[in-house]
């Protein structure tokens, strides 16, 4: 029934009203039948018509050209009212998600704000320090001003790093799931991933392996963003690694997909903080992570790629035996 005809909702009530009065009072032939069922029609029909029209017609309108506002129709002749109900409350319920999800974008905005500026004043800080005894006379002290422009140095490279990492999420999180799915040899990525943080490896004496069990090299993905949680995997493995230790990367055959690993024999990560690893800025060791270069976010990079490729992304560790971490992707065509 259309919510736009209270008219003939009143006159349908009013002619069966009226339709069994008549009956009763041609049976009864107490009261002319023609003049009471006129007259009954009448009253019934102004008062049915006046219910509707003010009492639920108009504000029922208001509600549905409200909700309908979103759904691109304001045509209320097309509304019906079986589903009202219905649609009344799957707006109220798309409502209360928006809003839920608005303050939790909130939340996570003020939070993240919070974070990004208690992480660049550090560095910010050390280096003011260091200019300001070099102005105060450090500069013509041998001792010291070599060494403290280094350190200055280096707190501009954590800032750069910071910087990198925040742009790469950032731009993750504005172009969310567009990925450039491409078929790719994952053994070349990783290698190209193993040439560039070879130095990094040699420092801490570690070897790369790559183990390949699959039966192809060949997988389904976006290669940039792979490539970059390679980089940030392989790195963290090196970074939290032990002198003289082994990152393997291992491909495994699983029929139309490949689980990956990235497994270390380093530092390991204790059971109470493995749920909280990829949250933005979470460390196990602030300090250890700061003096290395760490900013806290390479694994929230590396959960935002795998989970944009509809995967997800795992750990294993055990402290002062290893880490070990995993994903699995679309085996590619050749
Ligand atoms: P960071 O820049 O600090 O390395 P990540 O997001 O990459 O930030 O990692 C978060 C934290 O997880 C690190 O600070 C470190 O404590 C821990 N972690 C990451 N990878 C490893 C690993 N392979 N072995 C031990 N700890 C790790």
């Amino acid at each position: 029934m259309k919510i736009n005809t209270p008219l003939k909702f009143a006159i349908l009530i009013c002619l069966i009203i009226s339709f069994f009065v008549i009956l009763y009072s041609y049976l009864s032939t107490l009261f002319n039948p023609i003049i009471v069922g006129s007259a009954l029609f009448i009253i019934y029909f102004s008062a049915t018509y006046y219910l509707l029209k003010y009492q639920f017609y108009e504000k029922v309108k208001i509600i549905y050209k409200n909700i309908y506002k979103f759904k691109g129709t304001s045509n209320i002749s097309d509304l019906n009212l079986e589903n009202a109900n219905i649609e009344a409350e799957q707006w109220a319920d798309q409502k209360e998600e928006e809003l839920i999800k608005m303050k939790e974008n909130e939340n996570y905005r003020r939070e993240f704000i919070g974070n990004v500026s208690h992480e660049l004043k550090t560095p910010i800080f050390n280096i003011q320090g260091y200019i300001q005894t070099l102005i105060d006379g450090g500069l013509q002290d041998e001792n010291v001003n070599l060494k403290y422009l280094k350190r200055a140095n280096l707190s501009v490279d954590r800032m750069i790093n910071i910087v990198d990492d925040l742009e790469v999420i950032s731009q993750l999180e504005t172009d969310n799931e567009v990925l450039e799915l491409d078929n790719f040899n994952i053994v070349d990525t990783i290698n190209e991933a193993f040439d560039q943080l070879e130095m990094k490896a040699n420092n801490m004496n570690i070897s790369l392996k790559l183990t390949n069990e699959s039966n192809s090299d060949m997988v389904h993905a976006d290669r940039n963003k792979i490539q970059q949680v390679f980089m940030n995997l392989i790195s963290n493995s090196i970074k939290y690694g032990k002198d003289n230790g082994v990152t393997n990367v291992r491909l495994f055959d699983m029929s139309d997909k490949m689980l990956i690993e990235v497994a270390d024999d380093g530092i390991g990560i204790g059971e109470e903080a493995l749920s909280r690893l990829f949250e933005r800025f979470y460390r196990v060791d602030k300090n250890r992570s700061r003096e290395i270069g760490g900013t806290g976010l390479g694994l929230a990079i590396v959960k935002h790629i795998i989970e944009a490729h509809q995967q997800t992304i795992n750990v294993r560790s055990t402290v002062d035996v290893g880490s070990t971490f995993s994903f699995i992707l679309e085996k590619g065509k050749n």
